[in-house]
């Protein structure tokens, strides 16, 4: 039986960490400020932009909200992030994605300031990561990372294999566990004979989005497995990218879904936003 990482007493050990620093900021006149741009009635994005409020109130960041109709333009949205870009009582911008079809995210993001830009999407912040010199790290990537580290588990050395190249988390992972010395192999739809690699897994990230596609034959015995998939079951049950009935006896460690990278995730936004804030005072 494997161990199972807990994911949300790993982020209540954290969110206590950043708790203090907020206070120390507050102490010397910062209240540290995220706003949160929410475009449309999608429910899902409603649940994060809610879990995102929340993890702010937490720690004692401000939180603002800005929930705009479906029908708002592109150029509504991009003036509203500039106006947040001037705003010095702000120091995180973020826009929830999806948007609907009519707006270009690519255009609200290059927007956003990159001394804002706390989901690291910005092209300066990514190209800035490539090179391993950005303030800002994307937060699901580094939620993983954080996790390894308190699980005391070293990449280095070590051969991590992530099926999935999404610019959210497939590749900041990748580049990610490089810098931290892994050999790393990346996996996507065009990949030929995906578990001959994903066998070879030391360490092994899903980030798929298809409900419980890693099976155990495609797993190595022992290997630790990280399951980044928030995605329903047949039943409409939220289950991740990992078989974990079948997973969970071959590995030795595995995270959960729920329970496992997603509280990670927000743990790490409020962790940027805090990054945000004191940068602005430097
Ligand atoms: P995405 O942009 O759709 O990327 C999915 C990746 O999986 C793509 O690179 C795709 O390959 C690859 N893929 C699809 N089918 C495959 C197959 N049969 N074999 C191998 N690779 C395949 O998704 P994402 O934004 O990275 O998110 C992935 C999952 O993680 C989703 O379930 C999402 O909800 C979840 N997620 C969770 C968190 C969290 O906090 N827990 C955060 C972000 C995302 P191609 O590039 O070739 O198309």
């Amino acid at each position: 039986m494997s161990k199972i990482i807990d994911g949300k007493s790993i982020r209540d050990k954290e969110l206590k960490l950043y708790k203090n620093r907020v206070d120390e900021l507050k102490a010397n006149g910062l209240l540290p400020c995220l706003a949160v741009i929410l475009v449309g009635n999608d429910p899902a994005s409603r649940v994060y932009v809610n879990n995102k409020k929340k993890a702010c109130e937490n720690v004692g960041i401000k939180s603002l909200e800005f929930a705009l109709p479906e029908e708002t333009s592109e150029s509504e949205v991009i003036n509203l992030v500039k106006t947040l870009n001037r705003d010095i009582g702000v120091h995180g911008i973020l826009c929830q994605l999806p948007l609907p079809g009519h707006i270009d995210k690519e255009k609200v993001i290059n927007t956003i300031s990159p001394m804002k830009d706390v989901d690291c999407f910005h092209p300066e912040n990514v190209g800035k990561l490539f090179l391993g010199k950005s303030h800002f790290v994307p937060c699901t990537p580094m939620g993983i990372m954080t996790m390894l580290k308190y699980e005391g588990i070293d990449v280095s050395g070590k051969h991590c294999v992530i099926i999935g190249r999404s610019d959210i988390v497939g590749k900041p992972m990748a580049l990610l566990m490089l810098q931290s010395n892994a050999t790393v192999t990346v996996c996507h739809s065009k990949t030929s004979n995906l578990s001959s690699y994903t066998k070879q897994a030391d360490i092994l990230v899903s980030a798929v989005g298809k409900a419980k596609f890693v099976k155990k034959d495609m797993v190595k015995s022992g290997a630790v497995v990280i399951d980044v998939g928030m995605n329903k079951d047949e039943t409409g049950k939220l289950c991740g990218d990992i078989d974990f009935d079948e997973v969970k006896d071959i590995c030795s460690v595995i995270t959960p879904v729920p329970g496992g990278v997603g509280p990670m995730t927000i743990t790490m936004l409020i962790k940027n936003t805090i990054t945000a804030a004191q940068a602005q005072i430097n």
